[in-house]
């Protein structure tokens, strides 16, 4: 490509109110143009980028199995009226109505469809598991777009739904497409954290993770834990009241999860942790059959909890007769808590056996949180009746799976996971994030399929989203410095940026113009400067558009001498042209 013939408009200065570096820059290397408040027009410099980021997301979806197709954005109200979120969506639903007075939706997102279409097809369990997804503009009435790209109202997603017949597959797909999110996040050169969030608007009952881009620009406040490495999402800084101050990450701190060594108090040797074991109670009732004698759900029964514990609980202790109103807590006083007692001594000091034990200073949302994903996860003894565990290790006896209740914390506050590390806070922006929704969308839209022994039950389903533009204003965020960005090679619009310093004069032109020649016909995308235009207007230039490799060709290019210099690098190196050529291809 040469640049006298590119659309990519730069400017000196940027709009005042462009606040994030990555809005900043994108507008200045002519590569965004905002059109409305939150919409864009992506010129062709960032168009080469998404459709990289793209394909990079494409081939790894493709890699798990997924089958790409696209579904519309123009989305009946009635399917969205079915899921019941036509109304919980709220004023972010971009709403319309065709000549016919039919209400529509421009889709924010597309469980609705994608259910509906699965239902009319799905009879058996032999067509499952699948997982079905598309890269797509969506809507959302933002109400505070903001920061370019990064808070559109009209933007790109990859949106993938997968389908299984119980949740043991379910797991098995959700950790997959884990693991491709993790690769797609390195393979884009940007650095994330997955972290445990709040399900939000799409809902679900089987837990959700975030895939968090640290920057400072970034929306959502993240602790995470030095000892037991547990990350969470706080949610949207602004909804905060105290923010804690900003923290700089430590050279590979977070990566390593390194557990930092406690001191053993004075006299005390450090003991290694009780196992878990499984001990006989009798009377003890499960919270699910709480809640079912008291016709409540289980979430309920952990908010009357709550409500009624102040501070920390080691215990929840239940009545044998499980009426709900007799569920009694015993929260901790001070440091004077109660050891991990054994149920036959709480029982006897209470009356009551044991309904679930949990690590002593345990906030008692986290242990209600425990004691569910315990029994989700079917580990013997948590959810019999009759049986309970004790010395159970969140993250050591099963996976942390559900957000725990952080937002009273602050920096340097006791892990409330753990109980032995510290937390440490961080700002990040959410390039994606994933849902086990288990039966929420199939139950209401009765997506069911047949099972092997006849019976029809619904579909489990997880979805998997990544913000695709969002992800190019993530990547420059992570990526630039005073004068300009800094494109990862995988994502770079261009690989090569070949600079003659002076278009007039014909060695130089004739060199850049071989170079140019031999690097793209070895499949190197170069882009080559034959504006007539001073050095100095050329060289911001190309600091500005970031492209990984510049090649100046100037006064040495008699002698076959070329300028090489790395886009991240202060230094430059003169080279031969054959040199320079084989150091890229
Ligand atoms: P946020 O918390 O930032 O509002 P979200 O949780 O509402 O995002 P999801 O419903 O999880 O977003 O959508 C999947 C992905 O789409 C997000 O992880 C994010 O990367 C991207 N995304 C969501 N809203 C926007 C937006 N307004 N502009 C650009 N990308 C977005
Ligand atoms: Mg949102
Ligand atoms: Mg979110
Ligand atoms: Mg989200």
């Amino acid at each position: 490509m040469r640049q006298s013939s590119l659309f990519a408009p730069t400017l000196r200065e940027a709009p005042s109110e462009a606040e994030a570096a990555s809005h900043r820059l994108l507008l200045r290397a002519g590569m965004i143009r905002q059109t409305a408040a939150g919409v864009y027009t992506y010129l062709p410099l960032a168009w080469r980028v998404l459709r990289k980021l793209e394909q990079i997301v494409r081939e790894e979806m493709d890699r798990t199995g997924a089958q790409e197709l696209r579904m519309p954005s123009l989305q009946p109200a009635e399917l969205w009226q079915e899921s019941g979120r036509y109304g919980a969506y709220g004023p972010e639903l971009v709403r319309l109505r065709d000549r016919h007075d039919r209400e529509f939706a421009l889709g924010p997102t597309h469980e609705e469809v994608v259910t509906a279409l699965v239902r009319d097809e799905l009879h058996s369990y032999r067509q499952l598991p699948m997982t079905l997804y598309q890269i797509q503009t969506k809507f959302r009435d933002e109400r505070r777009p903001r920061y370019g790209l990064l808070r559109g109202r009209e933007f790109l997603m990859k949106d993938a739904y997968s389908f299984d017949t119980g949740w043991d597959g379910l797991g098995d797909t959700y950790r997959r497409m884990h693991e491709a999110y993790e690769r797609i996040f390195r393979r884009c050169g940007v650095d994330v954290r997955a972290v445990e969030a709040d399900a939000g608007a799409i809902g679900g009952e089987g837990g959700t993770h975030e895939f968090m881009a640290l920057a400072d620009i970034g929306e959502d406040t993240i602790a995470t834990c030095s000892h037991c490495g547990y990350a969470a999402n706080l949610e949207k800084a602004e909804a905060r009241a105290a923010v804690p101050e900003k923290e700089e990450p430590e050279e590979g701190e977070l990566e390593e999860r390194k557990p930092e060594k406690k001191e053993p108090e004075e006299g005390k040797a450090a003991k290694p942790a009780p196992a878990a074991e499984k001990i006989h109670t009798p009377g003890s009732r499960t919270v699910e059959q709480l809640a079912e004698a008291a016709g409540a759900r289980a979430q309920d029964i952990i908010k009357t909890i709550v409500a009624l514990a102040d501070g920390k609980a080691v215990a929840i202790l239940v009545r044998g007769d499980h009426e709900v109103s007799e569920i009694k807590v015993r929260s901790r006083l001070g440091a004077a808590s109660l050891e991990l007692a054994d149920p036959e001594t709480v029982a006897r000091l209470t009356g009551c056996p044991v309904g679930y034990l949990g690590p002593v200073g345990m906030k008692l949302p986290l242990l209600v949180d425990h004691a569910v994903a315990a029994m989700n996860l079917g580990i013997a003894g948590a959810g019999e009746p009759d049986w309970h565990l004790r010395n159970v290790r969140p993250g050591r006896d099963f996976p942390l799976d559900a957000v725990g209740d952080f937002r009273q914390a602050q920096a340097g506050d006791a892990c409330p996971r753990c109980d032995e590390g510290s937390l440490r806070f961080y700002r990040g922006i959410e390039v994606g994030q994933i849902f086990k929704l288990g039966t929420k969308y199939s139950a209401k839209l009765n997506a069911v399929f047949t099972n092997p022994e006849g019976q029809v039950e619904p579909v489990l389903m997880g979805c998997y989203g990544i913000g695709v533009s969002r992800l190019l204003s993530a990547v420059a965020e992570q990526h630039h410095d005073e004068a300009g960005l800094i494109w990862p090679w995988a994502v770079a619009p261009f690989h090569v940026h070949v600079v003659p310093v002076s278009v007039r004069d014909e060695v130089q032109m004739a060199a850049a113009e071989s170079l140019y020649r031999t690097l793209t016909d070895s499949g190197v995308e170069v882009l080559m400067d034959d504006r007539e235009e001073r050095p100095g207007v050329k060289f911001k230039d190309a600091d500005l558009l970031g492209i990984p490799i510049r090649i100046v060709i100037g006064k040495q290019a008699g002698e076959g001498l070329v300028e090489y210099k790395e886009r991240n690098q202060a230094e430059s190196a003169v080279v031969t042209a054959e040199e320079a050529a084989d150091r890229i291809q």
